[in-house]
């Protein structure tokens, strides 16, 4: 670890490479960071370990999504609930649906390929060069739509259903957010952020009681969708959707 710290301090965190260097040595390399991701003979050691390796496993991030595999299996799943949707909402009393933002309706893989996949939720955004923190690249609101997401949506309101957004952003992000749903086609009910000064330990304490508040105010709602399993778990909802998510983990 003593030879990462020097590689570290070596290094601006100015490049992807960079940053990989620094995950690398968070998961314990013992080498520079040029044959920390190069080298077989690291892959070998790491597999021996159990241990996943980290060039290995952004490569097959990176191909999942360029393949056009991610897509069509999000799409897949958005494909289900729309079908749902147009069933239930012919009978349900006063429908909705529930839509988290972040990788369900709006995609911030360009921030996320920029930090080599790693997830930075803080520190300044530098589109040219990385790193990207991911609060500031979402108060820049140029996330894209994700089609069959929107589709969804668009749908929704067309058969009448409500449609709200509960994300756990926090609340400073309320007009980029609106502003980057709106620019990207969403229309809502209500978009539900996190509420100032609290913390939760699982969004599930956050997001479960806001969907109860929805049916203690008489919606129905039909259906829950989200790229994490804790958008989904805690009742509230007749049917759940989970969209992958071959990035991050959200507890
Ligand atoms: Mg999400």
């Amino acid at each position: 670890m003593g030879r990462c710290s020097t590689t570290l301090r070596q290094h601006s965190v100015r490049s992807i490479g960079a940053v990989v260097a620094a995950l690398a040595c968070a998961l314990g390399c013992a080498t520079s960071s040029q044959n920390a991701v190069t080298t077989s003979g690291t892959n070998a050691s790491a597999a021996a370990a159990g241990v996943p390796n980290l060039y290995d496993t952004q490569s097959q991030i990176e191909q999942y999504i360029a393949s056009g595999r991610y897509d069509e299996d999000l799409a897949k799943q958005v494909a289900g609930a729309r079908a749902w949707l147009e069933e239930r909402s012919k009978t349900a009393t006063k429908p909705a649906i529930v839509l988290d933002v972040d990788e369900t309706s709006l995609s911030n893989w360009p921030a996320y390929r920029l930090n080599g996949w790693a997830r930075l939720p803080n520190g300044p955004c530098d589109l040219q060069q990385g790193p990207c923190g991911l609060r500031e690249w979402q108060a820049m609101g140029r996330s894209q739509a994700i089609a069959p997401t929107l589709g969804l949506a668009r749908r929704a309101r067309e058969l009448s259903v409500a449609v709200f957004f509960i994300t756990g952003r926090p609340p400073n992000l309320r007009e980029a957010t609106e502003r980057n749903l709106k620019e990207q086609g969403y229309e809502w009910t209500a978009v539900i952020l996190l509420p100032p000064g609290v913390t939760f330990a699982s969004a599930v304490d956050f997001k479960a009681a806001e969907r109860r508040k929805l049916t203690e105010q008489g919606y129905t709602i039909i259906l829950s969708m989200g790229d994490q399993q804790s958008d989904l778990t805690g009742g509230f909802a007749e049917k759940t959707f989970k969209l992958p998510n071959p990035v991050y983990f959200l507890p």
